[in-house]
């Protein structure tokens, strides 16, 4: 039997995008099994508790119409990516990549994850151009600020963020 062939999708996910969501649909079409790994990340200070991320993502997966749900599993990681990487079999790394700005952070994460294992390669998939703009950091931060998120988030994030940051125009002390 063929070796099935497992990619790894790492990320913080604070909160899931439609740019994340864009990358998982065509990273599944890549590969047998693409395991979701939703780092804890504490030191990013994510405003979702890792369970609530993975919680998140996996109700983002579930409402797709892809049929992609039986290839795709989302887990919370706390070790090194590498390791994580190895303990799900993956032979590759998917990450996606906007633009300039993604550009030197990971090119250098890619190369150190070469020299930690080389057997398992760091694929890119470019982020699509209508995506292009979308970040978590300028989502959480238009959220926090009462702006309207629809346009980079699937409406149950939007309502995610609206009931933690209040809803919009809401009196906040
Ligand atoms: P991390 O903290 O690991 O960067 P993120 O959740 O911010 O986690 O992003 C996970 C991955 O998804 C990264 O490779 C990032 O470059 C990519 N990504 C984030 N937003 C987009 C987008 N709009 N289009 C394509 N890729 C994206």
């Amino acid at each position: 039997m063929a070796k099935m062939r497992v990619g790894v999708y790492p990320g913080t996910f604070d909160p899931i995008t439609n740019g994340h969501m864009d990358i998982i649909l065509r990273a599944a079409r890549l590969v047998d099994r693409l395991v979701i790994g939703v780092a804890k990340n504490a030191g990013k200070g994510p405003i979702f508790s890792t369970e609530e991320r993975v919680e998140i993502v996996r109700e983002e997966i579930a409402s797709q119409d892809h049929g992609l749900l039986e290839r795709v599993e989302v887990r919370a990681f706390d070790n090194l990516l590498m390791h994580f990487a190895m303990s799900v079999n993956a032979a590759i790394i998917i990450r996606g990549l906007r633009a300039v700005s993604d550009f030197e952070y990971e090119f250098q994460m890619a190369g150190m994850n070469a020299r930690l294992n080389p057997k398992i390669e760091t694929v890119f998939l470019m982020a699509t151009d209508r995506y292009q703009f979308i970040s978590s950091r300028f989502v959480k931060e238009i959220g926090m600020l009462g702006g309207e998120v629809s346009h980079f988030v699937s409406p149950a994030v939007a309502t995610r963020l609206q009931q933690r940051f209040g809803a919009p125009g809401a009196e906040r002390g």
